[in-house]
């Protein structure tokens, strides 16, 4: 199945993703939880260990959406800025924001519309920033790179958790069937949208393999780079430094 997004100007392709998540952003959360069986509570969880967030860090959370990676990091006291292109995204994680419990060790939240190739922050505003099933989306990837690395203060970190290449065999075929036949039959159930999912589905086939991607990285200036593959490589974890 093909969603044809690559066929599609650059500006085509940006407006059909924001189409995809003003869709879902109501469902996004539920639709998360069913999709990976609540797995991605605790990739996000081991996600966050790995940033290790400190109180009074600046950090960027970059295609933050609903804002579940960024409560993790303010819980642990660093203020956040929550970016995302997309508003819907962003009021769900505003409300979310608004009924959570916080306490005096709990980090501040910003919520502000970025566009990750294209981020208003000046250089060297942030100690770490993070992109979380973000990047895949984002039509000039080397672009949101160069940005992450400009906003970065020397000695910050770069970490993206994303959808990749799963190396482990027997389960590479099981997760084929699942991504060709049930999951966008579980958006059209309960999202009523089958074909963003099946966009999903095509965004990850599409990302580049985990060495193609810490080689573009590299190319966008960080060092130190590091790849942590969870479930082989479904999902993998990226890290850099920006020296
Ligand atoms: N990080 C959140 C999480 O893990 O739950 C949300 C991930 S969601 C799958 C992907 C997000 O990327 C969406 O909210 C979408 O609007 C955002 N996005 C897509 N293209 C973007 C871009 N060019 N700049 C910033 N955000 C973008």
């Amino acid at each position: 199945v093909s969603f044809g997004y690559e066929n599609v100007t650059p500006q085509e392709k940006t407006r059909r993703v924001g189409e995809v998540f003003s869709s879902v952003a109501s469902k996004y959360d539920i639709m998360n939880d069913a999709m990976s069986i609540g797995m991605h509570r605790g990739w996000k969880d081991r996600f966050v260990k790995r940033v290790k967030p400190r109180p009074g860090e600046q950090i960027l959370d970059m295609a933050g959406g609903t804002g579940d990676i960024a409560f993790r990091m303010a819980d642990r006291g660093a203020d956040i800025t929550v970016a995302d292109i997309n508003q819907d995204m962003l009021d769900v994680g505003a409300e979310r924001a608004m009924d959570r419990p916080a306490s005096d060790e709990t980090g501040s939240l910003v919520f502000t519309c970025q566009n990750a190739e294209e981020i208003s922050f000046a250089s060297s505003s942030f100690d770490a920033y993070t992109i979380v099933f973000g990047i895949r989306n984002v039509t000039f990837k080397d672009k949101a790179l160069a940005e992450a690395y400009r906003v970065l203060r020397p000695g910050g970190r770069f970490y993206c958790m994303e959808f990749s290449t799963t190396e482990w065999s027997g389960f590479k075929e099981i997760y084929d069937v699942y991504s060709d036949k049930l999951l966008p039959r579980m958006g059209q159930a309960i999202a009523g949208d089958a074909d963003s999912y099946r966009y999903l589905v095509e965004s990850i086939r599409k990302f580049p393999t985990m060495p193609e991607f810490e080689s573009m990285i590299r190319a966008a200036g960080f060092t130190n780079t590091k790849v942590e593959p969870i479930l082989g490589g479904a999902v993998a974890i990226h890290s850099g430094w920006k020296i």
